[in-house]
């Protein structure tokens, strides 16, 4: 190993593997670099030896997108907060810094909190910002929808800060920046006083969701929803900033014990027994999800939740206006093909028009509908069936898959969905003219030579 690389906390023997365990990689070395001049050393170093790099932030996301066999990056070490701006609720974080982190140990005690976020919080503030990452709320974008200001490393080593007002163009394309632009060191969010969340959750029928659904997402600060298939059952979370006390629901016997232990044993006996999926998405919405019941809590704890165990996850956002259309068709489908068994939950979102180039929810308001196949116990249960059929209908009505989850769409298509994908990539190119933060699913969505073409209408950065 090179003398400049051997002073930077590397191994290598690294075996990386997302969170779901459907990637893994071993990379040839593994950095966890202390400050930027050792970031600046990869980079040249990666350079002069023609290796690739991948920044890894928490290893959340349900592809490959984060993995390589040739340099990786852990941003672990960059996991300091350098500004906390009370008056304005603005904080300033470098990218290692977790979600988890923000929420439980430097936002709270500052009087402040994040003013959406996704259904997790393992993610680092450099991979949140990598992939479009969504919560819900009719009047909320995507999370770096709240980001004010980033400063990244390119490909040569040196630093670009952007924000809305200085690079503004530069600035959309980082906020999903897709792990391709260069390795994000800063991010300024903006933040709100902290507050509570009124959740209240309600079972009903998905043909009523489908009749009200624009008053259901106005209605509510925060609306989504859990499908059950073979059923017309769904459960309505709708959560509002409030002032009430603090009031905890739910119970741990019937959310962990039952929702979580029992709900993997059931799936895993359907492995064997598909036909019994319909009776135990029956069986747990009447256990787990019908009724109602209100609970208050601080606004993270209810924006996160138990994601369950491992999984298969695809995700698609679709127009607002096609929602219904697409529901309706997913429904029609699931009874016209009785030998496919789809567990729950489709789990639908809402997400604003926020003008992130290539975030779907860029250039319209859109709806995610999300579909997961559990794995119990690490089993695989095969899912094409189903999932083919449901991209090639998200694709019809104009959908766009989430970039951190499976998907199996090519640039081309990428090209009709995003106005401005071959402006992106042509930032990309002029930042890394050679293709250091390339990796197999870039070659995947590129093919092999993608990244060479310039745009048809090349403009400087
Ligand atoms: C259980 C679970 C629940 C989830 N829930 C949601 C949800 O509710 N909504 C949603 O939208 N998504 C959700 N996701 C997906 C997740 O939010 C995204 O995959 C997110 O990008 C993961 O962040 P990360 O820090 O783990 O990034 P990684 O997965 O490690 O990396 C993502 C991309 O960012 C790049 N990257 C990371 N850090 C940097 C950096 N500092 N500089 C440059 N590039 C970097 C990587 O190279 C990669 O391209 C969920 C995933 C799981 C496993």
């Amino acid at each position: 190993m090179k003398e400049s690389l051997m002073k930077i906390p590397c191994k290598n023997n690294h075996y990386f593997q997302n969170w779901s365990q459907t990637y893994s990689c071993k990379p040839e070395l593994y950095f966890e670099p202390r400050c930027t001049d050792d970031l600046r050393v990869i980079l040249l170093e990666a350079k002069q030896l023609k290796k690739k790099v991948k920044v890894v932030g928490g290893g959340l996301s349900p592809s490959d997108i984060a993995c390589t066999n040739h340099f990786m990056i852990s941003m672990k070490l960059f996991n300091k907060i350098l500004e906390i701006d009370k008056t304005n609720c603005v904080i300033t974080v470098e990218s290692g810094v977790t979600i988890y982190q923000l929420n439980n140990h430097v936002l709270p005690s500052n009087g402040l909190a994040l003013s959406n976020m996704g259904s997790v919080s393992g993610q680092c503030v450099g991979g949140i910002i990598g992939t479009g990452t969504h919560g819900t709320g009719g009047n909320f974008g995507s999370f770096a929808s709240c980001v004010l200001e980033v400063t990244f490393m390119i490909s040569d080593g040196s630093i670009i800060k952007c924000s809305k007002e200085k690079n503004g163009e530069l600035f959309q394309a980082v906020c999903c920046h897709l792990g391709l632009l260069g390795i994000i060191l800063v991010v300024k969010i903006q933040c709100e006083p902290a507050f509570k969340l009124h959740l209240k959750q309600a079972s009903g029928l998905l043909e009523d969701n489908l009749v009200d659904l624009k008053s259901l997402i106005s209605q509510s600060q925060h609306f989504r929803f859990f499908w059950f298939p073979h059923t017309d059952y769904v459960v309505n979370f709708m959560a509002d900033r409030t002032k009430r006390p603090l009031k905890e629901g739910g119970s741990w016997f019937w959310s962990q014990l039952v929702g979580h232990y029992v709900l993997e044993f059931f799936l895993w006996v359907s492995t064997f027994f598909p036909c019994l999926v319909p009776f135990i998405n029956r069986l747990f919405f009447k256990m787990c999800y019908s009724g109602s019941s209100e609970s208050v809590r601080r606004s993270d704890r209810v924006f996160t939740f138990d994601c369950l165990f491992k999984q298969y996850v695809t995700e698609w956002a679709i127009p607002q206006q096609n929602t219904v259309t697409v529901l309706r068709k997913m429904r029609e489908w699931i009874i016209a093909n009785s030998h496919v068994k789809v567990h729950f939950p489709v789990e639908v979102r809402f997400v604003k028009q926020d003008g992130i180039m290539l975030a779907p929810s860029g250039d319209e308001d859109v709806t995610y509908i999300g579909i997961i196949s559990f794995r119990p116990y690490g089993k695989i249960v095969p899912h094409d069936e189903w999932w083919n059929f449901f991209e090639n209908l998200a694709t019809e009505y104009g959908g766009k898959p989430h970039w951190a989850k499976a998907h199996k769409v090519k640039a081309d298509d990428f090209r009709r969905m995003y106005p401005k994908f071959d402006r992106f990539m042509e930032i990309r190119r002029q930042l890394d003219p050679t293709c250091m933060f390339w990796n197999d699913y870039w070659r995947r969505v590129m093919g092999k030579d993608g990244f060479h073409m310039v745009a048809p209408e090349k403009q400087r950065l």
